[in-house]
């Protein structure tokens, strides 16, 4: 019998028309960094990063490998990191032209000293904390004269600026609103103090989605690439997003049980008739998540079944009731539809206590992805 075990199917057509959605609805001249951190939200970097290459100003990493990962494989426009970085990858991310977020004058003049050793200029952005209180300098003044600082410092460019929403996937804008203008003020005091900051940028997806008035030179586009809504706080009329990504596995062998008979580790499944049932070749080891146990779903020949007892490292049991016509090597879609049924990212996250973020995010290494 043939089957695949499982794999992560990713829909790089989606991909491209959900970009296309999202360059409608800027405005005419708003730049787009493409957020393609944690291997681009599980879909695979470098094939996303082609995919979107003609609609991005640039790309928004989280660690230098992700940085380093994309120049390896031929993306040249510019890589932003967004976390800090150890002064001991500071050489590579200047052989390799990766921008680095600033926040500290100390820490540019380590950048400073290392690219005058190194005989080039180190790309930076000056990262703003308007609300989020991770990095970033807070918009005061005295942080006006740390930027006019830092500017000077020789084999440095300030290539943008930058904050991050705390708070703009929720209904209520008035904490985005709030960081926008305080930011905008701030970008405003340090071009005033003769600075020259070319992209300041603190719109995220919800900011893309719902708030196109604070999207100033740039945004950073990422759950949205993926086709998801950052929250289901945030409209889902006014942009046309379709998910990128489904997860399959397979049925690999199916059998009846008894009554009192009890399905996997813990027996906290215990069957009260005689029923069928498939083994599923998925598990937490896949990243598919544990919590789902006894309460998930998955959708084979177009009907949902329910998942029974506990979920196993690499396999699990579902309820075949219902769905007679089940045969072993059958397809089992983990998310994403079959027939006029569909399983979310969001369901998964619902249903296991997690975060829909968080579910792309951690589909294992060992899952292949299929691209289509
Ligand atoms: N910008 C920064 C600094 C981020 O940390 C993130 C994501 O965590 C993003 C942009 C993208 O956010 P989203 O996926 O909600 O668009």
């Amino acid at each position: 019998m043939e089957f695949d075990r499982i794999y992560a199917e990713v829909d790089l057509g989606r991909i491209e028309e959900n970009m296309k959605a999202m360059k409608e609805h800027l405005r005419p001249g708003t730049k787009m960094y493409g957020v393609v951190k944690t291997d681009a939200y599980g879909h695979g970097a470098v094939p996303v990063a082609r995919t979107i290459d003609r609609f991005v100003y640039g790309y928004a990493v989280a660690t230098v490998d992700e940085g380093l990962k994309l120049r390896r494989h031929g993306i040249e426009k510019e890589i932003l990191c967004l976390g800090p970085v150890s002064a001991g990858r500071y050489q590579e991310c200047l052989e390799n032209d990766i921008s680095l977020p600033m926040f500290e004058y100390r820490r540019a003049k380590e950048l400073s000293d290392a690219a005058v050793a190194e005989g080039k200029t180190a790309k930076i952005h000056i990262a703003v904390d308007t609300g989020m209180s991770r990095i970033g300098l807070f918009p005061d003044e005295g942080s006006v004269e740390t930027v006019k600082e830092i500017a000077e410092l020789p084999a440095l460019r300030i290539a943008g600026m930058f904050t991050h929403f705390a708070r703009a996937d929720e209904a209520d804008k008035t904490k985005a609103g709030e960081q926008y203008r305080r930011f905008h003020a701030f970008c405003d005091a340090v071009k005033a103090a003769g600075v020259e900051v070319p992209v300041c940028h603190c719109s995220n997806s919800a900011g893309i989605v719902e708030l196109p008035d604070f999207n100033m030179d740039a945004v950073r586009a990422g759950i949205t690439i993926y086709g998801l809504y950052p929250s289901d706080e945030v409209k889902q009329d006014i942009i046309s997003l379709k998910p990128a990504m489904a997860l399959k596995s397979f049925i690999t062998y199916i059998k009846e049980i008894g009554p009192g008979t009890e399905v996997s580790y813990g027996g906290t499944f215990k069957a009260e008739k005689t029923m069928r049932i498939a083994t599923v070749s998925a598990g937490y080891g896949d990243g598919y998540p544990r919590n789902l146990s006894g309460k998930g779903e998955v959708l084979i020949h177009g009907k949902r079944a329910k998942i029974l007892g506990r979920i196993c490292m690499d396999q699990f049991m579902a309820d075949l009731t219902g769905i007679p016509e089940a045969k072993e090597g059958d397809s089992v879609t983990l998310v994403g539809r079959d027939g006029n049924q569909e399983i979310t990212m969001e369901e998964l996250a619902e249903i296991s206590g997690g975060f829909h973020y968080e579910i792309p995010c951690l589909i294992g290494k060992r899952v292949p992805r299929r691209y289509v």
